[in-house]
C-alpha cells in the first residue's frame, strides 16, 4: 500500500473537460470559449496536444470541404456521399449538421495560418476530388493547437485518463475524469460539471500486418487506443456500429496514402498481370449486396471486395500503375509531396526497396482491421442529434450528448457519422461544445459531484499494475517471463492474436462465423481475468496497461456487435461467412450495445434508419 500513499493527487476543477486534444477536442475547446466566455475549460491529453493524435504527422488534404461559397456541393449532397459509402447506413441528421458546419471550420484554418492550395485558374481552393482540397499540412495539427491552446483556461498534457467519475446523487450523470501523469506519476481528479470526450479511434485490437518490431507500422495511429469507446462503454453509455471497422487499401508497407493519387494524379490499379480486374467482380459482388455496386462513387468496402477476391484468385499483387502519371514532373512532385507531408515512412519505404514510381509500379495492400468514426466507418458513441433536424427518436437532450447525462463527445468518438475526417471532426467539436456550454448553464444549482470513495478506489486500481509488477519481479523465470504477471506487450499480442482469428483480421480473410465470434469472446473473457494481473515495470508500461485495458473493452463491444448483425453489410470491412449476403429487408439498421459494469453483460438492440435527405 505504501505505493499509493506516496503519490500525490491533484484536484482539478473545470465546467468543461474536454478529454483528448487531437481534432475534435481542439474543435471543442475552441468553441466552449466562443459560447462559454466566463467558463473554466480544461483540455487533458495524454500526449501533447501540439503534436498529438492522427493529424501529429500533418496532412496533405482537408477530406471534408463543401465549398458553399461557390456553390460546389451542398450539405445534403454529402449526406447521400456518405450514405451511399456506408451501405445506405449512417446517422443522417448528425451528417447534415457537420456537413452545414464544416466550411466555417476550414475558413478559420486558413485565418490561423494553414495554407491552403489554390487553382491558379479559378483562384478557388484546389480540388483534389469532390470533397477533398489540398493543403500545405505538415503544420496543420500545431496550427489547430495554437487556437485550442489560446481559447483553454488550462492543458494538462501527458496524462493518461483512464476512467470516467460518476455524480455522487444521479447515477446516470458524468461528474468528471481521473488519470495519471505519465512522467510524473501524480494521480488526477478532475471534477466537471461536463464531459467531452474526442480520444480518437482504435488500432492494435486486430493483429497488424507488421509485426516485431515494426508492429508500430498502422495505418491509424499506434497511439490511438480506444480510450474513446471504453470510457464511455464503462460508464453504461451506449454504442452503435462497433461492428463497422475499417479496412483500408493503401501502399504495401508504409501505408501511404492513395487518395491523391486516385483522385488527382488519376492513377489506376492493376493485377499482376496488367489487368482491370474490378470488372471481374461485379457479378459476384451484385450477388452479395444487390444494387449498391450499382452506385457512384462504388462504395469502399466494395473496392476493397474486389481487390481481396482477384488477391484470393492468384492474381496479385496488386499495383497501382505510377508510371505513366510520373512522367509529368508536375504529377512526380505532387506524388512525393503528398507522403512528405503526411506519412514521410512510405517513402522511406520505397527508397529502401528500390521503388522508383516513375520505373516500377507500386504494390497496394489491404489493412488490418481499425475502429474509428470518423473515415469511411462510423463506429462509436449513439448520441442525440440537432434539435432543429434530428427525427425524435433521436434526441434525448443536448446535440452529440451520449446516452449519459452531461458526457458528450465527438470526431471518432461518435458513432454514426462517417466521412467528417479532420475538418469534420473539428466541427463536430464544435457542435458538442455549444451544447455542452448550454448544458451546463441550464445545472443551475443541480451541479454533480465526486464521490470521495470512488476516486479513492480508482487511484488504488490505477496503480496496481506498478505495485504488481514490484511483487512479481522477483519471480522472473526466464527473460521477462514471470508466473504471476502479464506485461502490457504481452496480453496486447494475445488481443490481436484473438481479434485477428475469431474476429475477422487479415489470417482469417476478414471471415468470422457465429462459432468463431462465440470461441473469441470465450477467449476475451479469460484475458480479462487475466488482465487483474497486469503488471507495468514504469510508468511508460502503466500507461501502456491502461491502453490495452481500453483496447480490450472495446473488442469485446466489437465482437458482440458482429455476432449481433446477421449479415454481411460491407463486404470489403468483413464478412460474416454463415451470413454472407447483404440483408436489407432485417438489417437496415443500427446497432446497439450497453454494457453493465456490476454484470460484465452487454445488452445489444437496434435502432431505425431515418432517411432524411431524399
Ligand atoms: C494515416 C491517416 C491519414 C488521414 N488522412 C486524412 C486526410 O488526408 N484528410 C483528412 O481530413 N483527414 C485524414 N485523416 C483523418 C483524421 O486524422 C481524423 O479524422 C481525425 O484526426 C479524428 O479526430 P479525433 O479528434 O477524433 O482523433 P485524434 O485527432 O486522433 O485525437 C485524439 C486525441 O486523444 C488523445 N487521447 C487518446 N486517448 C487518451 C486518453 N486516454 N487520455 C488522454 N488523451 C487521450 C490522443 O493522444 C489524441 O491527441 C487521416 C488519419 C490517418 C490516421
Amino acid at each position: 500500500m505504501g505505493l499509493f500513499s506516496k503519490r500525490k493527487t491533484v484536484f482539478v476543477d473545470a465546467d468543461i473537460l474536454v478529454i483528448g486534444g487531437g481534432m475534435a477536442g481542439c474543435g471543442a475547446t475552441y468553441e466552449s470559449r466562443y459560447w462559454g466566455r466566463d467558463k473554466k475549460i480544461v483540455v487533458v491529453e495524454k500526449a501533447n496536444i501540439e503534436r498529438s493524435g492522427a493529424v501529429a504527422q500533418g496532412l496533405y488534404a482537408i477530406n471534408c470541404y463543401m465549398g458553399m461559397q461557390w456553390d460546389e456541393n451542398q450539405p445534403e449532397d454529402h449526406v447521400r456521399y456518405a450514405r451511399n459509402d456506408l451501405m445506405g447506413l449512417v446517422r443522417e441528421d448528425l451528417g447534415y449538421d457537420i456537413a452545414r458546419h464544416v466550411d466555417s471550420t476550414v475558413h478559420k484554418f486558413e485565418e490561423w495560418g494553414l495554407p491552403i492550395m489554390k487553382d491558379p485558374e479559378t483562384g478557388r481552393y484546389l480540388r483534389e476530388g469532390k470533397w477533398q482540397i489540398m493543403i500545405h499540412g505538415e503544420s496543420y495539427k500545431p496550427i489547430v493547437a495554437e487556437a485550442a491552446r489560446k481559447a483553454a483556461t488550462e492543458v494538462y498534457n501527458r496524462i493518461m485518463v483512464t476512467h470516467l467519475l460518476m455524480d455522487k446523487t444521479k447515477a446516470n450523470r458524468v461528474a468528471g475524469a481521473v488519470g495519471f501523469n505519465v512522467r510524473t506519476g501524480d494521480f488526477y481528479v478532475f471534477r466537471a460539471k461536463a464531459v467531452i470526450v474526442a480520444a480518437g479511434g482504435a488500432s492494435h485490437i486486430f493483429k497488424p500486418r507488421a509485426v516485431g518490431e515494426g508492429m508500430g507500422r498502422t495505418w491509424y495511429a499506434p497511439w490511438s487506443s480506444a480510450s474513446a469507446y471504453a470510457l464511455p462503454i464503462l460508464v453504461g453509455a451506449k454504442m452503435t456500429q462497433m461492428e463497422n471497422r475499417i479496412v483500408l487499401t493503401r501502399f504495401k508497407d508504409g501505408y501511404g496514402p492513395v487518395g491523391a493519387y486516385f483522385l488527382h494524379l488519376k492513377t489506376y490499379t492493376e493485377n499482376a498481370y496488367g489487368n482491370n480486374y474490378e470488372p471481374t467482380w461485379y457479378e459476384n459482388t451484385k450477388e452479395l449486396v444487390g444494387d449498391y455496386i450499382d452506385r457512384q462513387p462504388v462504395p469502399t468496402c466494395l473496392r476493397n471486395h474486389a481487390f481481396l477476391e482477384e488477391v484470393k484468385a492468384g492474381r496479385g499483387p496488386i499495383r497501382m500503375v505510377t508510371k505513366e502519371a510520373f512522367q509529368d514532373p508536375h504529377k512526380e512532385q505532387v506524388g512525393w509531396e503528398n507522403f512528405l507531408g503526411m506519412t514521410i515512412g512510405q517513402a522511406v519505404v520505397w527508397a529502401s526497396q528500390n521503388i522508383d514510381p516513375k520505373e516500377i509500379n507500386p504494390e497496394l495492400t489491404t489493412s488490418e482491421p481499425y475502429v474509428m468514426g470518423s473515415h469511411a466507418t462510423c463506429s462509436g458513441a449513439w448520441a442525440s442529434g440537432p434539435e432543429d433536424y434530428a427525427p425524435d427518436e433521436y434526441q434525448w437532450g443536448y446535440n452529440r450528448m451520449m446516452t449519459v447525462e452531461g458526457l458528450f463527445g465527438a470526431g471518432d468518438t461518435i458513432g454514426g457519422t462517417a466521412h467528417k475526417f479532420s475538418s469534420g471532426s473539428f466541427t463536430e467539436g464544435r457542435i458538442a461544445a455549444k451544447a455542452a456550454v448550454n448544458y451546463v448553464n441550464d445545472l443551475g444549482n443541480d451541479q454533480p459531484q465526486v464521490r470521495e470513495s470512488e476516486y479513492e478506489n480508482l487511484k488504488q486500481v490505477v496503480f496496481q499494475p506498478l505495485e504488481t509488477y514490484d511483487v512479481g519481479r522477483n519471480e522472473i523465470v526466464a527473460g521477462t517471463v514471470s508466473p504471476s504477471y502479464l506485461l502490457p506487450i504481452h496480453g496486447l499480442q494475445r488481443l490481436e492474436k484473438i481479434m485477428d482469428e475469431y474476429v475477422g483480421g487479415i489470417s482469417a480473410h476478414y471471415t468470422t462465423n457465429e462459432p468463431m465470434l462465440t470461441r473469441g469472446l470465450e477467449l476475451l473473457d479469460m484475458l480479462k481475468e487475466d488482465l487483474a494481473y497486469l503488471g507495468a515495470e514504469d510508468l511508460h508500461q502503466l500507461q501502456r496497461s491502461w491502453e490495452l485495458q481500453h483496447r480490450v473493452l472495446a473488442s469485446e463491444c466489437v465482437t458482440h456487435h458482429t455476432m449481433f448483425r446477421k449479415e454481411t453489410r460491407w463486404p470489403g470491412y468483413y464478412y460474416r461467412a454463415d451470413h454472407p449476403k447483404l440483408d436489407d429487408t432485417d438489417w437496415h439498421c443500427f446497432t446497439l450495445s450497453q454494457y453493465d459494469r456490476e454484470s460484465g453483460k452487454w445488452t445489444m438492440d437496434t435502432a431505425p434508419v431515418y432517411h432524411i435527405v431524399d
